[in-house]
């Protein structure tokens, strides 16, 4: 089952979105997402949190 990340499900007034089937990759590109974009370091558990099954 593929999980979905979205910026704005944490509040924040971005576009960004990521699908993917792998927890690793879900959690890594959205922590450089996250870094880059908006100068924020995200934990892999906040992520989880966020991240929707699709
Ligand atoms: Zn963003």
């Amino acid at each position: 089952m593929a999980k979905q990340v979205e910026c704005k499900e944490a509040g924040i007034d971005c576009p960004f979105m990521l699908r993917t089937e792998s927890d690793d990759e879900l959690v890594s590109f959205t922590q450089q997402h996250a870094k880059k974009t908006h100068k924020k370091d995200i934990s892999k558990a906040d992520i989880l949190k966020i991240a929707k099954k699709v």
